[in-house]
Order: structure tokens, then C-alpha cells, then sequence
């Protein structure tokens, strides 16, 4: 399916695990520690044996922060206790994620621990980088208790961190003589993280001297862009499948394209052409029934039958910001009557499940047979539109006024 701006409005980002943000630094260069993921405590031994059998941080992957402090980040001195932390963190609950991963990292011996992160500073169409020498608490903390202590520097998009932005920053952010060349060397790398893998955040916190004077990204935090994606293959792997929009899930399922969106109006349409002209048209008519907009974008494809119209309808009216739904297919190979049974039969599966009004319009090859079948039906849900335009603005009236 082409990529189009509407279906890029619902696309938007993927949180990296720490764990992957990890891999990303060492690929571009970024001073990490070694890393190994363990979802069981054998497999945290074997990855501390394999990081040397020293001392080892066995820390919790969940895509939230303040692991630390909720006792999802263990020291362990031997791959034995590596074990026994793992046992300890999986399964807990940290904020509301369970933890299913554990990453096993090298430990490190901290000397100071430093803030750092570049993001995307819509207001100001700008980026925008922070840094503190006051690292390793969470960064909304600092920000409220010692705002001064967090630098702020505007970055120009059109140049990005250079030497020279980079050595503006920890000036402003006040880092000492012997450790402003390393991180201002890191913060390049970062930025060229953040650039190459279209992300949206990159935050480091801490970013640390260790004891024998090296700096290293401890922990990182790095959102992607998914609009994106369509330069990067390879992100794809990073998305974390089971955290996924469990309905998107279940579209893939039923091999539908389902886009969720973020308005009120659910849109079934086959072919992405008239999907998309649909999601127009809907746009159009909600300004008219108090902004409501597209909820989704859903191409039943070629094969209307009812299963398919059934899957389909599932999915929609299972998202609870849906409030109506406009069926608008063009009768091609699978005729109208036939793309007309299936909505009659689908609403038979679903029975009190569909429970949303439901506007549907109807061209195209044997259109007159596939109307025929739906007023003999008479479902009380169900709204007949003779145009596109009007089952649009019927179906934005219906869910302005649900
Ligand atoms: P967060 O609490 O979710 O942000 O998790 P972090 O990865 O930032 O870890 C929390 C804290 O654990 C850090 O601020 C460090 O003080 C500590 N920590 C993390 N990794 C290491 C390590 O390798 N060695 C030591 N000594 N402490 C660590
Ligand atoms: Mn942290």
C-alpha cells in the first residue's frame, strides 16, 4: 500500500526498548557497555558469563523510566546472582508494564552522572538539546527543582550538532575542562543517531564518567519516527508486537489494511484509492457535524465476502473512539450484491456486537441487486447512501450526534 499523507497522520512513534536503543549507539558509534537480553534467569547467567562473569547490572526493559528507583536495575557480582536478580525483576510490575526482558550489562564504575537528549521541538519548528551535568534523576524533576541546571540550546535542523553546537552545549550545560572533549564527541554521535534513524527523541540518562575517566550512554531512550519508515526496512523488527494496538493486531490477522486514526468516523472502503478519497470526503463533511474526523483507514481489498466485512467490522467497532460507520466499496470482481450479503451476514455474525450506526453506499457492478439486498434487510443500524458525499456527511451526522 502506497504511503499517503493521511496515513502517515496515523502513524507516529515507536519507543525503543532500552536494550535496542543500546544497539543503535553502538552502531553509530556512541561509547556503550556491553549488553545481553534475557527473558529467563539461565539466559541472564549465560549473558553474564558471557560479558566476563564480573560484576554485571541486570535491569528491567520496560518502556517506562524510573526502573531505578522501582528496583528494576540490580547490581549482581557473579553470573549466579545475575540469575537470581533476573528472577527477581522478571515478572515484576514497574508502572503499570510488565517485565518480560531483562538486559545483563556490563557494569560500570560511576563517577558522575550527566543528562543529555535531543528532540523534536514542534512549537519552535526546531530541535531542541538538553544537557546537565546533574544527570541520572528523571528529567522532569530536574527541570521543576533545578531548571537552571538543565541547559536548553535550539538546534538549527538545517545543521544539526556540530563541533561547534556540540561545544556550544557543554559550555551551557557547564562540564568540566577533562571530560568536555569525550562528550561533546558523544553528543555528535548522538545527534547522528537521532538523524540517520529519523528519531523523534534521543535521551541519554546518565550518560557517565566512569572512574578511569571514560564516558558512556548508560542508559537510552530513543523514539522513532514512524512516518519514517519507509527509509528504514530494518525497523520494522524493533516494534514491540504485543504493546501494538491490539486491533491493528487482529486486522494483520484477518490480512486487512487497517490503520487506526484519530477521530470518531470508522471507514470501510475496498482499494486504497477509495479508501483514501473516502477518508477525504469524511474529513470534509465532519466540519459540518462538529469536527469529526476519520477514525481509521480499513481496505477489505478485492474479496468483500462476509467473512472479511465480518473481520472488518469487528475491528472498527471494537475501537471505542468509533461512533459510526461508513461502508463505501465500488462493486468490481466482487459485485455488489455479493459485498451486500456479506454486510448482511456480518451483522448476523456480529449480532449485539454491532451496535454502531452504520452508513453504507454501494457502486458499481450490480449495485441495484446489492441495494435491493440491504433494504430487504432493513437492519436498524443500517443507513443507505446514495452518493459518497452523502453517506459521508450521514455518517459524520450519526457520529456527531452519538
Ligand atoms: P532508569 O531508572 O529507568 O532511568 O534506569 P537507569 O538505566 O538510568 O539506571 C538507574 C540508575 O542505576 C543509574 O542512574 C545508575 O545510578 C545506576 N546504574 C545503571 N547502570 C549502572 C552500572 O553499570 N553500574 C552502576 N554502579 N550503577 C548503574
Ligand atoms: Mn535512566
Amino acid at each position: 500500500m502506497p504511503l499517503t499523507a493521511h496515513q502517515t497522520e496515523g502513524r507516529s512513534r515507536v519507543d525503543l526498548f532500552e536494550y535496542q536503543a543500546r544497539d543503535i549507539f553502538e552502531k553509530h558509534g556512541v561509547p556503550v557497555l556491553g549488553g545481553v537480553v534475557a527473558t529467563t534467569p539461565d539466559e541472564a547467567r549465560a549473558g553474564a558469563e558471557q560479558l566476563g562473569g564480573g560484576t554485571v547490572v541486570v535491569k528491567a526493559q520496560v518502556k517506562t523510566g524510573g526502573r531505578g528507583k522501582a528496583g528494576g536495575v540490580k547490581l549482581a557480582h557473579s553470573p549466579e546472582e545475575a540469575a537470581e536478580k533476573a528472577s527477581e525483576i522478571l515478572g515484576m510490575d514497574i508502572k503499570g508494564h510488565t517485565v518480560h526482558r531483562v538486559m545483563v550489562a556490563a557494569g560500570a564504575k560511576i563517577a558522575e552522572e550527566y543528562y543529555f537528549s535531543v528532540l523534536l521541538d514542534r512549537a519552535n519548528r526546531s530541535y531542541l538539546a538538553m544537557a546537565s551535568v546533574e544527570g541520572g534523576m528523571e528529567i522532569e524533576q530536574l527541570a521543576v527543582e533545578r531548571p537552571e541546571a538543565l541547559a536548553r540550546v535550539a538546534v538549527d535542523p538545517t545543521v544539526g550538532i556540530d563541533a561547534a553546537k556540540a561545544a556550544e552545549i557543554v559550555e551551557a550545560a557547564g562540564f568540566a575542562e577533562d571530560v568536555r572533549d569525550a562528550v561533546a564527541d558523544t553528543i555528535q554521535k548522538l545527534w547522528t543517531v537521532y538523524q540517520a534513524e529519523d528519531a523523534t527523541l534521543v535521551e541519554v540518562n546518565p550518560l557517565v564518567r566512569t572512574e578511569d575517566g571514560a564516558v558512556v550512554a548508560l542508559d537510552g531512550k530513543v523514539s522513532i519516527d514512524e512516518n519514517a519508515s519507509f527509509r528504514h526496512a530494518e525497523h520494522a523488527a524493533l516494534e514491540d508486537k504485543a504493546a501494538a494496538d491490539p486491533l491493528e493486531a487482529k486486522a494483520k490477522e484477518n490480512d486487512l489494511n487497517y490503520v487506526k486514526l484519530d477521530g470518531e468516523v470508522g471507514i470501510i472502503g475496498n482499494g486504497a484509492g477509495l479508501v483514501m478519497s473516502t477518508l477525504d470526503v469524511v474529513a470534509y463533511a465532519g466540519e459540518a457535524h462538529g469536527g469529526v474526523k476519520p477514525a481509521n483507514f480499513l481496505d477489505i481489498g478485492g474479496g468483500a465476502s462476509a467473512a472479511v466485512m465480518a473481520a472488518g467490522l469487528d475491528v472498527i467497532l471494537n475501537d471505542p473512539q468509533v461512533k459510526s460507520v461508513f461502508v463505501n466499496v465500488f462493486g468490481g470482481i466482487t459485485a455488489c450484491d455479493a459485498v451486500a450479503n456479506g454486510i448482511v451476514q456480518a451483522l448476523d455474525i456480529l449480532g449485539d456486537e454491532a451496535n454502531k450506526p452504520l452508513v453504507v453506499r454501494l457502486d458499481g457492478n450490480n449495485v441495484e441487486e446489492g441495494r435491493r439486498i440491504l433494504a430487504e434487510a432493513n437492519h436498524p443500524l443500517v443507513t443507505l447512501a446514495e452518493t459518497m458525499d452523502g453517506g459521508a456527511d450521514a455518517a459524520a451526522a450519526a457520529a456527531h450526534a452519538a
